[in-house]
C-alpha cells in the first residue's frame, strides 16, 4: 500500500502532521489519551496521538504514514508487558484491535490483535490440543509472538508455522517460522521492529474433556501464582540461562530478599519475587528505580545481570 503525503518534520510543525495523520486515519485519531488503562500495570503519562486499528489495512495505514511523517510510533496489544513513561510518549501510539480468528482444519490463523485466550478458547471448542498452556497469558497474539510468551515449559512460538508482517521497508512478507528465530522470550522482531499482521498455528487433534481440564488445571496453577487483584505485568525479568541451565529470576530475587524491598507505591509481590505491582498510584519511575535496586543487589550478590523481560515505552 503506498500512502502519497508530504514529508514534514514532527517537531516542527505538530498542526501539519496531525493535518496529515487525521487526513488518512480520520475522527478516530485521538490527541492526549491517558496510556495508564491501556496498560495492565496502570501506570503512564499520554500519547500525543493515539489511533485503534481495527482491520489490518488500518494498521498498515498508521503505521506507514507514521514513518512518512517520520513521527516514532509504537504499536500496543493487550499492554501487559510494557511500562509506559510518566511524561507518555510523544508519537503515535496504535492499539491494536484487528482480531478476526480462522480455522482451516488443525490450523488456526489469528489477525495479530486476536487475545490469546480466544486462541485458546476456539482450539479447545474444536478438540484441538497444544495451546492449553496459554490458557490466561493476558495479551495479544502480537506481543505473544514478540516475545515469544509461554508458560510450563512451551511457549507459542513452537506453535506457529508461519505468519505475515510488515516489514521495516513498509512492505508486507509472509514469513515462516524460521523467520522468527525463536529462543527463551526471544523473537526477531524484538531486533527489526518489524510488525506482525497475522500468525498461523498447528495444533493436534485432542480430546476436548481433556483439553478443557488441562486448560483449567493451568489455569488453576497461575491463580495459585499470579497476581489476581494486583496490577503488573507479569514476570518483569527473563530467566537467567548460563550454560545451558535456566536459573529462576524469581529465586535470585528471594536470595536478595526483594519481597522487603518497595519503592513508592511500586513493590514486589509476595507470592512472586519476579513480579513487580502497583499499589495503587505507583509511578513509572518508582517501578524503574526498584527494578534497578533489584538488579543491583542481584549483580552483587551472584554477579549475574537480571534482564527485563517487560519493554519499556521511555
Ligand atoms: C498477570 C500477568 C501474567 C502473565 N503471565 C505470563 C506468562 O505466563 N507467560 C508470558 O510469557 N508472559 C506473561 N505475561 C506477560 C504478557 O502477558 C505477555 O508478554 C503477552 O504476550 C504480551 O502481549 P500484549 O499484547 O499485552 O503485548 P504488549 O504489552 O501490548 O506489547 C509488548 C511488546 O510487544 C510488541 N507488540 C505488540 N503487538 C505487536 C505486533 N502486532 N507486532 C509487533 N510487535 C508487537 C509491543 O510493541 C511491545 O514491544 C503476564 C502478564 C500479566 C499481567
Amino acid at each position: 500500500m503506498t500512502i502519497k503525503r508530504k514529508r514534514v518534520k514532527f517537531s516542527k510543525c505538530f498542526k501539519e502532521v496531525f493535518e496529515n495523520l487525521f487526513e488518512t486515519l480520520g475522527q478516530n485519531l485521538k490527541q492526549n489519551e491517558k496510556l495508564a488503562p491501556h496498560t495492565t500495570f496502570g501506570i503512564g503519562g499520554e500519547a500525543l496521538l493515539f489511533y485503534v486499528a481495527r482491520k489490518p489495512q488500518d494498521l498498515i495505514q498508521a503505521v506507514l504514514i507514521a514513518k512518512e511523517c517520520k513521527i516514532p510510533f509504537f504499536v500496543l496489544g493487550g499492554g501487559s508487558n510494557v511500562l509506559v513513561s510518566d511524561s507518555g510518549f510523544k508519537g503515535l501510539l496504535i492499539k491494536n484491535r484487528c482480531n478476526k480468528i480462522f480455522l482451516n482444519d488443525k490450523k488456526i490463523t489469528c489477525q495479530s490483535g486476536v487475545l490469546l485466550d480466544d486462541l485458546v478458547s476456539l482450539g479447545c471448542e474444536n478438540s484441538l490440543s497444544g495451546v492449553e498452556f496459554a490458557a490466561g497469558i493476558p495479551g495479544t497474539v502480537g506481543g505473544a509472538v514478540y516475545g515469544n510468551a509461554g508458560a510450563f515449559g512451551k511457549a507459542v512460538g513452537d506453535l506457529l508455522t508461519e505468519a505475515v508482517i510488515l516489514n521495516s521497508q513498509g512492505r508486507i512478507e509472509e514469513v515462516k517460522k524460521e523467520y522468527f528465530e525463536f529462543g527463551y522470550r526471544e523473537s526477531k522482531l524484538k531486533k527489526t521492529k518489524d510488525i506482525l499482521l497475522s500468525a498461523t498455528f498447528k495444533l493436534t487433534i485432542g480430546e476436548k474433556e481433556k483439553i478443557k481440564k488441562e486448560i483449567q488445571k493451568n489455569l488453576e496453577e497461575r491463580k495459585r501464582k499470579l497476581p489476581q487483584r494486583e496490577k503488573s505485568a507479569g514476570c518483569f525479568f527473563k530467566n537467567v540461562v548460563e550454560n545451558g541451565k535456566k536459573i529462576s529470576a524469581g529465586f535470585l530475587l528471594e536470595q536478595v530478599d526483594a519481597k522487603k524491598i518497595k519503592e513508592g507505591d511500586a513493590a514486589v509481590f509476595n507470592r512472586h519475587a519476579n513480579i513487580l505491582i502497583n499499589l495503587g498510584k505507583a509511578k513509572a519511575e518508582e517501578v524503574k528505580r526498584l527494578a534497578n535496586l533489584l538488579k543491583r543487589k542481584v549483580k552483587e550478590k551472584f554477579d549475574i545481570d537480571l534482564e527485563e523481560e517487560v519493554v519499556y515505552l521511555y
